[in-house]
């Protein structure tokens, strides 16, 4: 077996590689298992040769495991998402054309059906293991590794191939940037444990969190699935170093931080002290969750930006200053550049489209090869997100295609004016939307939540933004909702919302 990652966990096996409520597993527990798995999924054949394997696990050892299995056999891993209602299950399965599906028995059922309708291998995480384990293939690096479908925020899910170099190039790009380690004799700085709470489909949970710990030997603590007393009671057993999450993540924390006893309250903020770093990404950080946590944790979260297709591309340093509202500058081994439609590069201060090359930029979008070429310019990856640089840090304005919203001639930023939304006392959250229209293009609209037992008009709304906006900004349509349409990241579905205000 050629794989680094593997090479790797060689080296650390004896040490802790994975914690659940099932107990400690070390490296040595996970090469072992995942080389049964593998030798499961072969039967007869030498090579899985790129066959395509679903699986739908919860997140755990036996996730880990079958991911590493898969890799072992030199299939490529699908994973999917337990939250998934079954067309989009099914859709992630067709659309890989995977051959093999492992399923939790929690998800037989569904699953099952599947397979026996689409005559595909259907097998059991609780099926026996082998005690044999056959000779595994050599896997080359250059080889496809995993196939991620993209949060779906703006469209149907695209399924992103990446390669294990490519997977080996966004992960070590992470580890030398946050100085991840797993050093743990006396002496040396403390072994990393991070905390995992994320969804294992999505680029954040899986290369950020799983394959970075894994990658450095360093513990990954994994939890089931994201509670947020669970969270706090880890955090103040204050044995973690490390902590990765997404705004919505951050929210429910702090909502659980207030409702807290005020001796609880001390021991959350000390759990939190003894942590060196604590991550947030995949959507935009509001500054007041921001400061909110770092009130309540004396952490100033690093904000990163990156995305399924190109893993992270910018980051606030993890020494230096870190600014609200900025996602900082390129990671290693990363070319960032902003360019205008003409495809110019565009000077600091003016937005601009972000491209991007790096080793860890994707191979393709899965058999969609009209698609991969149309992402591509000169060898730079066009990722469709709109930043500008201020004082030498971007600042992402948001999606060309949801976000930046074409306004009578104007060109707005919907996170730019969320951002200003959010500092009303009487909102809770908001999304703001572009809407079609024949006067001005497209309108500026507003979905809100509103604080409890709070009502807000237009006029009344309006009047507030005008000190807070340009004209041209303000929301000329409000609606307010219970709550905001979102995927299984935690993501704001912007079409959804733009159908809110449709007649
Ligand atoms: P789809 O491509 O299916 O519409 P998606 O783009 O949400 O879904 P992901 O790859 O999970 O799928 O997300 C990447 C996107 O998330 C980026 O292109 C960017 O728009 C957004 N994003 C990530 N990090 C940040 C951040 N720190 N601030 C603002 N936006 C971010
Ligand atoms: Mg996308």
């Amino acid at each position: 077996m050629n794989l680094p990652l593997i090479t790797r966990a060689q080296k650390h096996d004896e040490k802790i590689a994975i914690v659940t409520t099932d107990g400690a597993f070390t490296y040595g527990d996970l090469l072992h298992t995942s080389s049964q798995i593998a030798t499961g999924l072969l039967q007869d054949a030498e090579d899985l040769e790129e066959q395509r394997v679903a699986f739908l696990i919860p997140s755990g050892f036996e996730y880990v495991a079958t991911q590493w299995g898969i890799w072992l056999a030199g299939g490529i891993a699908v994973p999917m998402c337990i939250s998934h209602p079954r067309p989009e299950l099914e859709y992630v399965i067709t659309n890989s054309g995977a051959s093999i599906i492992v399923a939790h028995p929690n998800f037989e059922g569904i699953l099952r059906a599947i397979a026996t309708a689409q005559n595909l291998r259907f097998i059991l995480t609780s099926q026996t293991l082998p005690d044999h384990v056959r000779p595994l293939p050599e896997v080359d690096i250059t080889r496809r590794a995993l196939i991620l479908y993209t949060s779906g925020t703006t469209g149907k899910p695209k399924g992103v191939v990446t390669t294990h170099h490519n997977i080996q190039a966004q992960v070590t790009s992470l580890i030398t940037a946050w100085e991840w380690t797993s050093s743990d004799s006396p002496g040396e700085t403390l072994r990393d444990r991070i905390l995992h709470v994320l969804p294992l489909h999505h680029i954040h949970g899986i290369v950020n969190v799983l394959t970075c710990a894994l990658w450095a030997g360093a513990e990954c603590h994994m939890l089931a699935k994201f509670d947020a007393e669970t969270v706090w009671n880890r955090i103040c057993d204050g044995d973690l170093t490390l902590f990765m999450a997404v705004p919505t993540i951050y929210v429910k924390l702090i909502s659980a931080w207030e409702s807290a006893s005020k001796e609880r309250q001390k021991s959350m903020t000390a759990g939190c002290a003894k942590m060196r770093l604590m991550v947030s990404g995949s959507a935009a950080l509001p500054v007041q969750v921001l400061q909110k946590w770092q009130s309540i944790s004396g952490h100033f979260l690093l904000e990163r930006y990156g995305m399924t297709e190109i893993g992270m591309a910018l980051s606030n340093p993890l020494h230096g200053e870190r600014y609200s509202g900025y996602v900082g500058q390129p990671l290693p081994q990363v070319e960032v550049r902003l360019v205008d439609e003409g495809g110019e590069l565009v000077p600091p201060g003016t937005p601009g489209e972000i491209q991007v090359k790096s080793p860890g930029v994707f191979l393709e979008y899965w058999q969609n090869p009209q698609a991969t070429a149309k992402a591509f310019r000169d060898g730079w990856f066009c990722t469709g997100d709109t930043a500008v640089v201020e004082n030498g840090n971007y600042r992402i304005l948001g999606r060309m295609s949801v976000d930046i919203i074409k306004t009578g001639g104007y060109k707005v930023s919907a996170l730019e004016i969320e951002e200003v939304l959010r500092s009303h006392p009487d909102i809770q959250e908001c999304a703001v939307v572009g809407v079609a229209d024949l006067e001005w293009g497209e309108r500026v609209c507003a979905a809100l939540v509103l604080q409890p037992q709070r009502e807000l008009t237009l006029e009344s709304f309006r009047s507030w933004a005008k000190e807070q906006l340009a004209v041209y900004k303000i929301p000329t349509r409000i609606l307010t909702v219970e709550e905001l349409p979102r995927n299984a990241m935690g993501k704001v579905i912007k079409p959804t919302v733009v159908e809110l205000f449709r007649p």
